[in-house]
């Protein structure tokens, strides 16, 4: 598949095939309802101005306030954002999240830019949005951009308007006055974990008896490993952009996390054997976990793993193609739209205090994603059983029954 945008539309009619969907209700899904690109005129710090292009793409708004990322990366193409777009509707939906897919995103390197024009570049996309809002459209953070682009933006946002509203930007700083939840740096791992935790026991698999493979080792590979350590799971491998260790008898990941913080990298972690990482996907385990990049599993690789399940913590591991070849062998795929949702998870959780004016404290935060993630597993696995179709067609069904059932109650089909 050439992009993004088509593999959306590729998992978009397979699902609306399976559910039979109504043909005017598809042409709607099939493309974003609102798709805006324009222009942020910054201030360089030579004096001179220099135009950057922007896009947000609200894809649907029948299940609520469209809300999710912003990037800022310097090969960002629209097809890329109205493609994330769609895949915020089907995450949002999944884990019944009371809102509609967005995606935004500014075409800039932030490392080629100054702080100062970075946060002049992020006041502008905030300044030139529109609309947005807390009931409307929701920004929040994604690759390029973190808290402190989240916090200017709520600061810009709360400028124009005259009034303090926390529940217009998400992902923003756990301060007082900011409105940022607890927990939100662990929620994505926290929920891999969960999912991890479910299916095994799904498939009949114990912790103690269950090795664990995991590429990437940062916020999402970290925080999962050490929750599945925490559970009992053995960790057999981790790696990171620099190499693997591994360790047959599983990996002490208190004190691979003390090497992490104390040299940047897993390598040379003297509880396990360093290696390059280039043969890690192919290790024989239990479970595998890639939480790095995308379009790791391909069908060059995919003949060759050794495992019973694969959770997809990062965004997009596993090409169409592998896809297929790992259906064929009957290896149980946790698709990256349930198992990675529990950052969003948490941007709802953010949502909910912000409005409320009430702050809570990292264990309710935690107690409400884990029972709100296996409630979302829940329902994905009975729809793969009474439909007898994959986990990931799966997902797209459960996600897109209800946001066809919410068009349908409104009257727009
Ligand atoms: P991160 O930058 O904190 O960590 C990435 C890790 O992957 C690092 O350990 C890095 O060294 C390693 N890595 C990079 N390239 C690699 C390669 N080619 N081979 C092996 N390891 C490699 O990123 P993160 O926030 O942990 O995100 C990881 C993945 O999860 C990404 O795909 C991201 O889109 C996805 N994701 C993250 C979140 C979140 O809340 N952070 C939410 C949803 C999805």
């Amino acid at each position: 598949m050439s992009n993004v945008w088509e593999e959306a539309l590729f998992n978009l009619e397979k699902a609306a095939k399976v559910m039979n969907m109504k043909p005017d209700i598809l042409e709607r899904l099939s493309k974003p309802m609102r798709f805006t690109e324009f222009t942020i005129p910054v201030r360089m710090d030579d004096g001179t101005r220099k135009v950057f292009t922007a896009y947000r793409s609200n894809h649907q708004d029948a299940t609520g306030p469209t809300k999710d990322g912003t990037r800022v990366k310097p090969d960002l193409t629209p097809e890329e954002i109205k493609a994330l777009s769609l895949f915020m509707s089907i995450k949002h939906g999944t884990v019944n999240i009371p809102a509609g897919g967005g995606k935004g995103g500014i075409k800039a390197d932030p490392s080629h830019i100054s702080e100062g024009e970075y946060e002049r570049l992020i006041r502008g996309f905030i300044r030139k949005l529109r609309p947005k809002g807390a009931w409307t459209d929701v920004p929040g953070a994604d690759i390029g951009t973190g808290k402190q682009a989240m916090a200017w933006m709520l600061d810009e946002y709360e400028q124009i308007t005259g009034e303090h509203c926390p529940a217009a930007i998400n992902d923003k700083p756990a301060v007082l006055g900011i409105g940022g939840s607890k927990g939100g740096f662990e929620a994505t791992g926290r929920g891999v974990a969960r999912c991890t935790l479910e299916a095994t026991r799904a498939m009949g698999m114990k912790p103690q008896k269950s090795s664990v493979v995991i590429q990437g080792f940062g916020q999402v590979g970290s925080i999962t490993a050490k929750t599945l350590y925490d559970q009992g799971f053995k960790i057999l491998a981790v790696s990171d952009i620099k190499g693997a260790v591994f360790n047959n008898s599983g990996l002490d990941i208190d004190s691979l996390l003390d090497h992490v913080q104390a040299t940047g990298f897993v390598s040379g972690y003297p509880g396990g054997e360093t290696k390059d990482g280039k043969g890690l996907l192919e290790t024989e385990c239990d479970i595998l976990i890639p939480a790095a990049v995308q379009d790791v599993i391909t069908a060059e690789n995919a003949p060759r793993l050794n495992t019973r399940l694969i959770v997809e913590a990062a965004n997009a591991p596993t090409t169409p193609e592998a896809d297929q070849i790992l259906e064929e062998r009957n290896i149980r795929v946790i698709p990256d739209v349930l198992a990675n949702a529990g950052g969003c998870l948490v941007c709802d959780l953010e949502r909910i205090q912000g409005l409320s004016g009430d702050y809570w404290e990292e264990e309710r935060v935690y107690e409400q994603l884990d029972k709100r993630m296996m409630k979302a597993y829940g329902e994905t696995e009975r729809v793969m059983k009474e439909k007898d179709i994959s986990m990931r067609t799966a997902v797209w069904v459960n996600a897109l029954e209800k946001i066809t059932e919410a068009m349908e109650i409104r009257g727009w089909s």
